[in-house]
């Protein structure tokens, strides 16, 4: 069946994304998948039997819109004791269906036609088509291979009176990289006397390695004042289909964010909201995850000492770039195709995150997978020559 008339597509640029197109090719040659970032081990047993508990208890009707509120008031004593910073939970924190549709969401919340959006590139595929679909022009900042720093300096003389919002991911997706308490406050310096909000993506919060402490923008008060924080349950309990998410933002910034998430999705599951707000009390479940990431992180980069890739420093997130200029100097989409359908191993080219045309030879591989699993595709990616 087809539409007769003209469709102007309101994203012409936009394809099928990168996760869903490796994680196809993945599977349709049977290959090892650590493309698409999702853990290929079980969620907690007890969190399980929790939703399931919430299920036959009956609580299986519309959730309030900004959320349950017992699972809001975990989130702000989580808030409180990791970042000593204090948010009220029924006005300044509502729960989301992931860390997407809180993005999206704010965005469309905050961003008017012509208003510029500050992105950094390489960036995580769903900020700019949210900023276009708002009428807005996202204006992007390079960062550079292969140690992805900001320039702050760069980024404030892109300031004017059309800057509307500034989007920073630490730790970032793709590169692993991570901003320090120098990023944080330099940002807070160059936003001080402008009305540009922030979009803080940091759904790796708990992902962080090496003893690094994660900067998250609640630390520094002048700059949570213009900040949405986004931050989710998928990542940190390993169960990224839940779409279970959460956004923080003063009461101002909130108000205006619950008008959009009202008619978009209303409200999120709600079994799964109350057996996260019990899961949430043992500070245990979640603080051990970077020491738990960090082994597979080390067992993974062990597994291919002895490979033609390069690794590149992975602070946070559960995602690894391997350089693999000693091997070819085809384009990164070229290679992670061949790497899939030839050798058996699906990762994600870099390339698609930036928006103008980067050489870039590196891949990204997601080591939240079982050691079995990261030992075959070690073993495959070391006979790559
Ligand atoms: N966040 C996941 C990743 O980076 C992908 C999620 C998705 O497929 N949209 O791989």
């Amino acid at each position: 069946m087809k539409y007769k008339n003209s469709i102007q597509s309101k994203l012409p640029l936009a394809g099928t994304t990168i996760f869903t197109v490796m994680s196809k090719l993945a599977t349709e040659h049977k290959a090892v998948n650590l493309s698409q970032g999702f853990p290929d081990f079980e969620s907690s047993p007890e969190l399980i039997s929790l939703v399931n508990s919430y299920m036959k208890k009956g609580l299986n009707q519309y959730a309030p819109m900004q959320g349950i509120i017992s699972l809001r008031e975990r989130i702000c004593e989580k808030m409180e004791k990791l970042y000593s910073a204090k948010y009220n939970p029924e006005s300044e924190v509502t729960i989301t269906a992931g860390g997407t549709q809180a993005i999206f969401t704010a965005i469309t919340a905050m961003v008017h036609e012509g208003d510029e959006v500050i992105i950094f590139s390489p960036a995580y595929d769903c900020y700019s088509p949210a900023v276009e679909l708002c009428g807005g022009r996202p204006v992007y900042v390079q960062l550079d291979y292969p140690k992805y720093l900001v320039n702050w300096e760069r980024v404030r003389k892109l300031f004017n009176h059309r800057t509307r919002m500034i989007i920073i991911n630490t730790p970032q997706n793709p590169t692993g990289t991570i901003l320090t308490a120098q990023d944080i406050s330099k940002l807070e310096q160059i936003t001080r006397d402008t009305n540009i909000v922030v979009v803080s993506d940091e759904v790796y919060e708990h992902v962080l390695f090496d003893g690094y402490e994660h900067q998250s923008v609640a630390r520094f008060p002048k700059l949570a004042e213009r900040s949405f924080i986004v931050f989710s349950f998928g990542k940190t309990f390993h169960n990224t289909g839940w779409k279970t998410g959460y956004i923080i933002a003063p009461e101002n910034l909130m108000a205006e964010f619950r008008k959009v998430h009202q008619f978009n999705v209303f409200s999120v599951n709600t079994p799964i909201q109350h057996a996260l707000a019990d899961f949430m009390k043992e500070e245990k479940n979640y603080s051990g995850i970077a020491g738990f990431y960090q082994k597979k992180r080390d067992f993974f980069a062990s597994s291919l000492k002895n490979s033609k890739f390069q690794l590149l420093p992975s602070a946070g997130t559960y995602f690894q770039l391997l350089d693999y200029s000693k091997i070819t100097q085809e384009k990164d989409t070229d290679f992670a195709i061949r790497l899939t359908k030839d050798f058996g191993v699906a990762s994600i080219p870099i390339s698609v995150f930036y928006q103008k045309n980067v050489e870039s030879h590196a891949l990204r591989f997601c080591f939240a997978k079982t050691e079995e699993t990261l030992e075959k595709a070690a073993e495959i990616l070391c006979r790559v020559k």
